[in-house]
């Protein structure tokens, strides 16, 4: 089990984005490390070996990432997996035929279907709320009730979850706190200081922000879920394999440096979509507009790049993502290159549509995820796309 140096702990977000979790190579002093890309470690004798026995066990390149996405959460132990979605894969074996989940009712759309489609089937039950009301949230705890899983802000809608409030409601319950970390990264916002068990993490969006790998991944610093999640790693092997650990660790070097341009680009182009009379809705929790915004200043420290617009039908949403030309139409978010997507088609096309309607998920809801190139080139493409939707 890999657990994070001690002393990386000391250090500010963007030093332990840069430094942590990683050593100069022993052998030759290499400042990045290496991509140690074998199967297997050839030990000393009967029971004695270097700590490495087996690539799906444990892998230098994996230790490196883990701990620095570990130290970039304030946890202990980070546990690696081959996407975000065997992350949560993960998580729910940690529990047993006739437990009860609570989810937020608008998680990311893989989550739900993984949920109803593959663990309801083997006996996990699910119900889902809106986690935007933590009374909602209680009253829907049962008996068998084990963990609340939840994300925030959640995507495309940009609801938030009172952190605190949800921590203490498990904290009293005694159920499992997850948090889905993908959308804020620990640069924003980190769930573990709320009481959070454990934080989730497509590594393929912002903590690897280069649009080149998919992977995923879980903090902790409770000592008995790591030890499981880790027995999981090696009993089920959806691992990652040792160039796309090593591309999500190039990628966290810079997260600070890109998460503040994500969030600068973010709040002006949210301000300037919203004084646009043509466009019916801007949801971004930066937006004193936002119903929870006061929550957003509470528990996030800003509010990212991730925007979501409504153009009121799906003939404006249709050409509005054809007629982009800066930001490419595509699955996906976090990237250094700005992308544009069709939430009902897309991401969230496995939820039932009387679900995705209720949560004001529209055929007309349009998401952005909006890089780090120019600002105003970004807002001369976005004004270009609308004036052609809005024809
Ligand atoms: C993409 C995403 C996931 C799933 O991660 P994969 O790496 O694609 O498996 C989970 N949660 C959120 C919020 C995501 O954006």
């Amino acid at each position: 089990m890999t657990r994070v140096f001690d002393e990386d702990l000391e250090f500010g977000f963007g030093t332990r984005a840069v430094h942590a979790g990683q050593r100069p190579d022993e052998i030759s002093g290499a400042i990045m490390p290496p991509i140690y890309q074998t199967s297997t470690y050839v030990q000393d004798g009967l029971g004695r070996h270097k700590g490495f026995e087996y690539a799906r066990t444990r892998n230098p390149t994996r230790d490196a990432l883990e701990r620095n996405i570990a130290a970039l959460e304030g946890g202990l132990h980070g546990i690696a997996w081959a996407s975000g979605l065997a992350a949560t894969d993960a998580i729910l074996k940690l529990l047993s035929a006739g437990d009860h989940v609570l989810c937020g009712e608008n998680v990311y759309g893989g989550t739900h279907r993984l949920m109803v489609q593959v663990f309801a089937r083997l006996g996990l039950g699910f119900s889902f709320v809106d986690a935007r009301d933590v009374d909602l949230v209680a009253a829907a705890v049962t008996p068998q009730t084990r963990m609340i899983f939840i994300e925030t802000p959640t995507n495309p809608m940009m609801r938030l979850a009172d952190l605190a409030a949800i921590g203490e409601l498990t904290r009293t319950k005694d159920l499992l706190f997850v948090v889905d970390n993908t959308f804020a990264t620990p640069y924003m916002q980190r769930p573990l200081e709320y009481g959070a068990a454990l934080v989730m993490h497509s590594t393929t969006k912002y903590l690897n922000g280069h649009s080149d790998m998919v992977g995923g991944l879980v903090v902790t610093s409770d000592e008995e879920l790591a030890e499981r999640l880790h027995f999981l790693q090696n009993a089920a092997g959806a691992i990652p394999g040792p160039m796309d650990c090593w591309l999500a660790l190039r990628g966290t070097k810079t997260l600070a440096l890109r998460m503040r341009q994500h969030d600068a680009a973010g709040r002006k182009i949210a301000a300037w979509l919203e004084q646009r009379p043509d466009i019916e809705r801007v949801y971004y929790p930066g937006l004193a507009s936002h119903e929870q915004h006061e929550l957003a200043c509470r528990q996030m420290t800003g509010f990212g790049g991730m925007i979501s617009i409504e153009l009121g039908s799906l003939e404006r949403a249709r050409t509005m993502v054809e007629s982009t030309r800066l930001f490419s139409f595509a699955e996906s978010l976090g990237g250094v290159e700005s992308l544009v997507g069709h939430p009902a088609t897309m991401t969230h096309a496995t939820v039932p549509r009387e679900m995705r309607e209720a949560m004001g998920l529209t055929d007309g809801l349009v998401r952005l995820s909006v890089g780090i190139e120019e600002t105003e080139d970004l807002i001369a493409d976005l004004d270009q796309a609308i004036l052609a939707a809005m024809r």
